[in-house]
């Protein structure tokens, strides 16, 4: 005979129920069957809170009693067909009135007890399966009902009593003797040998369907319930979970130990015993076959099954001198725990045996301390132990498997995924079975923590990056088009889905767990609310994504100001903006330490060069051990167009006209001709190269004469030029003369920075430059005869955005490394 268990979520609503019934149809042409059910979803949690308000004096448990009593009268009426509804709907009141009794008593005496509080729990069950009973009844299925308070015999240990086999498979199997139909009965409650009602710990009714299944000798046991089996890891938690087909008694019994909560633990031991087999369906997808659970563990690609974790727990270190090296202090640390009833639910200890270190639930901190403090109260006082050290708010998460055994590497890469997204690990622990290992981490984390955990170890063909972009102007849109087009090959080839969670420019912001579709950004974006920087990057860190990437487009200070809190918060940023570099040394050296310290990248490659490879190849040189000797750049597009074009007989304000005309100047072109953007690269350069500059240290020769700088408008700055081209061209003719060209060069030489108009001969690489290219030469101890030169256009959206693009891949490949 086969024992079936439906949970609180399938017998949770008329609809929920009305599928149950189907099931069972189907299987009453079979074979009969054992049926358990669980109380109606939500109500053992109302139940809980009534007794809790009833024993405080509140009168709103009256409130709380009539949602109860109105939840399973209105199901009965829209199940039970009229013709019987007055006898179902007398005999819930019935139960209820007992409820309503009880309650009153707990009420006048203020007080609840744990016996007490079991028998109240115990209502959800009885009301719940005598519902269901009679509504199976009613579509043709022949069952009895059965409370199983008469056959599940239990110690006193209310709460989470424990059964007595011996009485329970004997009771079990006498009343199954005269039975000739199916049988509906009660899940989570037994009963002493006194008649005092009993609940076998929340969750429970797993296991009175093992219990009845072990007694039954069944040949199978199926939990129904609200998931496709069990899954690599919580649905709720992880998105990308997927069912596991099989999976052995232990692996079962490891996962839902560590939190998986579609299985209670100890319903695995009953049938563990017997070697019944355990399948677990989902009610609401009855065509899906689900996972089966008996001795074999499946044979899968995978060396880890699956994650678990738990959550609102605390961490208690005992430590202290007088403990090392002396025989039996774990023995009365852990007899205390015991005595008290405290769940120790994971332990470590290092080895100087200094200190031990257990993991509770929460709700009993209070409770381990008093009792530990007591126990060790002499040692305190002589100051040989420390009192207890309490560290709240954490979660363990359990990778789980089988396969675990022998397979090295599992720890290094849980780990190296755990630190590349800055999830501190508080505590490890691993059983020496090997097919458990535990860490101890932030609650905050938790959920970013799976999801990494998940990723690397189920799903290392495709990871997923989340990018939140600010600034969508030239580059920004750019960006976004390149990663649209791109997602496809990433996805395939590289293994990287790049979800833009994030899009904000200064008017509006939008932020999407799921991604933003990039074929409709802009339209997304006009719908989204008002822009606030503050807010957006508050999400951002709040949102705690896996792989993170802030992409700031702008060249706006005021997000600059971020830079420092989104490293620390383990988020990755790219940019183009050059103002974090570029200002106070100690700022810059600040970030840069922040992200190391964090194990997160920090990535500006088009801050010098708009997508050349400079910066990311002076760091390669750099950390290959070359010197860098010299680095002379040309590293702006205007001032390179004005200087390679400045030959012949051309005016140089013509050139200067013209160049803006094209749109290569700043809306005034004293802003490039200024020589501080160049300046302001230039000064990244040193830094980068490892000199402790400031800007104010870049020595910037000023190539415009006076009139010039004191021009009020763009058009007087212009008439000014136009009346001193002669110091223009008499520069370009002395140097025509010398077979040189002028170009205006940055150049940084034993720590040393300036900026400066230079004419140059044949043999100096930025002789031949045209257009409006860029050039960097770097002149080190390996290219000492010539520079390492890179040369191409250093402007324009589409290079720059590629730059940036460059940057989120090399992060990426660091995250999935
Ligand atoms: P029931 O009321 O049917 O007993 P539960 O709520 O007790 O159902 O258990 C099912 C829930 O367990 C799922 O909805 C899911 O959120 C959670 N769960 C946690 N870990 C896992 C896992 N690894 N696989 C499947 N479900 C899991
Ligand atoms: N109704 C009980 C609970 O909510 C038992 C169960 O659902 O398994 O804990
Ligand atoms: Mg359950």
């Amino acid at each position: 005979m086969k024992v079936l268990k439906f949970g609180g979520t399938s017998v949770g609503s008329v609809e929920s129920i009305r599928k149950v019934a189907e099931i069972l149809s189907s299987y009453k042409k079979k074979e009969k069957f054992v049926v358990v059910f669980s109380a109606m979803s939500g109500i053992t949690n109302l139940l809980v809170e009534v007794g809790q308000k009833a024993s405080t004096t509140d009168i709103s448990y009256q409130q709380v009693l009539k949602t109860i009593e109105q939840k399973h009268v209105s199901t009965a009426k829209t199940l039970i067909d009229v013709k019987n509804q007055g006898k179902v709907i007398a005999q819930l009141k019935l139960i209820l009135n007992e409820l309503q009794d009880l309650l009153h008593g707990v009420y006048l005496l203020k007080e609840l007890s744990p016996r007490s509080n079991d028998l109240v729990l115990s209502f959800g069950e009885r009301l719940s399966s005598y519902l269901v009973s009679e509504f199976l009844k009613q579509e043709g299925v022949d069952v009895t009902f059965l409370d199983a308070r008469k056959v599940i015999i239990t110690d006193s240990s209310f709460g989470s009593a424990k059964v007595d086999f011996k009485k329970t498979d004997k009771a079990i199997k006498d009343y199954f003797k005269d039975i000739k139909s199916s049988v509906v009965t009660t899940g989570f409650i037994g009963s002493t040998d006194k008649g005092e009602t009993t609940t076998l710990g929340r969750g429970g009714s797993d296991y009175t369907a093992s219990v009845f299944g072990a007694a039954l000798d069944s040949e199978g046991i199926e939990i129904w319930t609200d998931v496709d089996g069990i899954m690599t890891a919580d649905p709720r938690k992880v998105k990308r979970a997927f069912t596991l087909p099989q999976v052995s008694y232990i692996e079962a019994m490891e996962m839902s130990h560590f939190g998986a909560k579609v299985i209670y633990p100890p319903t695995l031991q009953p049938a563990f015993k017997k070697r019944i087999p355990i399948w677990i369906k989902n009610t609401f997808n009855t065509a899906f076959e689900g996972t089966l659970i008996n001795e074999k563990t499946s044979a899968t690609d995978h060396s880890v099954k699956g994650i678990s974790s738990i959550e609102n727990i605390s961490m208690l270190n005992l430590t202290g001198s007088g403990m090392v090296g002396v025989p039996g202090v774990s023995g009365r640390l852990f007899g205390a725990l015991a005595r008290n009833f405290i769940n120790v639910i994971l332990i470590t200890q290092a080895s100087s045996e200094h200190s031990i270190c257990f993991v509770i639930d929460s709700k009993e901190s209070a409770k381990a301390k008093d009792a530990v403090e007591e126990e060790f109260e002499h040692e305190i006082k002589a100051g040989k132990i420390d009192k207890l050290h309490e560290k709240d708010n954490l979660a363990i998460v359990a990778v789980v498997g089988d396969n675990m055994r022998h397979t090295p590497g599992i720890a290094g890469k849980l780990f190296s995924s755990l630190g590349k997204n800055g999830i501190n690990v508080v505590a490890i622990a691993q059983g020496s079975s090997e097919i458990n290992l535990s860490v101890v981490i932030g609650k905050e984390d938790l959920t970013k923590a799976l999801n990494v955990i998940h990723e690397s170890f189920f799903l290392s063909d495709v990871k997923t990056i989340n990018v939140f972009v600010v600034g969508v102007g030239l580059i920004g849109s750019a960006l976004l088009k390149q990663l649209q087009k791109q997602s496809t090959y990433l996805q395939k080839e590289k293994g990287f889905k790049i979800n833009v969670v994030g899009l904000a420019n200064s008017k509006k912001m939008l932020i999407n767990e799921n991604g933003v579709a990039l074929t409709s950004w802009k339209e997304k974006l006009d719908e989204g609310e008002k822009a606030n920087l503050k807010e957006f990057v508050k999400r951002m860190i709040d949102l705690n994504l896996r792989n993170s990437i802030f992409v700031d487009n702008t060249s706006n200070k005021d997000v600059v100001s971020f830079y420092h809190n989104i490293l620390d918060e383990s988020i990755s940023i790219v940019t183009p903006n050059k103002l974090a570099n570029s200002g106070l040394y100690k700022d810059y050296q600040k970030l840069q330490e922040t992200a190391f310290k964090r194990g997160v990248k920090l990535m500006y490659e088009t801050n010098v060069g708009a997508g050349l490879p400079v910066i990311n190849t002076l760091n390669d040189l750099k950390d290959s051990g070359d010197k860098i000797i010299r680095i002379e750049g040309v590293l702006s597009g205007t001032l390179s167009y004005i200087f390679n074009n400045f030959k012949g007989d051309k005016k140089f304000s013509d050139i200067v006209k013209e160049a803006k005309e094209k749109g290569f100047t700043e809306p005034d072109p004293r802003d490039d001709l200024n020589g501080k953007d160049v300046a302001r690269k230039i000064l990244i350069l040193s830094r980068e190269a490892g000199f402790n500059l400031e800007f104010d240290d870049v020595v910037v020769e000023n190539i415009l004469p006076a009139p010039c700088l004191k021009a009020k408008t763009v058009e007087e700055f212009f008439v000014e030029l136009e009346k001193n081209n002669n110091v223009f061209s008499k520069k370009r003719d002395e140097a025509d003369k010398a077979n040189k060209v002028l170009r205006f060069i940055a150049k940084l030489e034993n720590g040393k920075a300036e900026v400066s108009l230079q004419s140059v001969d044949s043999t100096h690489p930025f002789f031949s430059l045209s257009g409006s290219d860029n050039m960097i030469a770097y002149t080190t101890e390996r290219y000492k005869e010539r520079p390492l030169v890179i040369k191409g256009p250093g402007a324009g959206a589409e290079v720059t955005a590629a730059g940036v693009f460059g940057d989120i891949i090399r992060i990426s490949n660091y995250l999935k490394g």
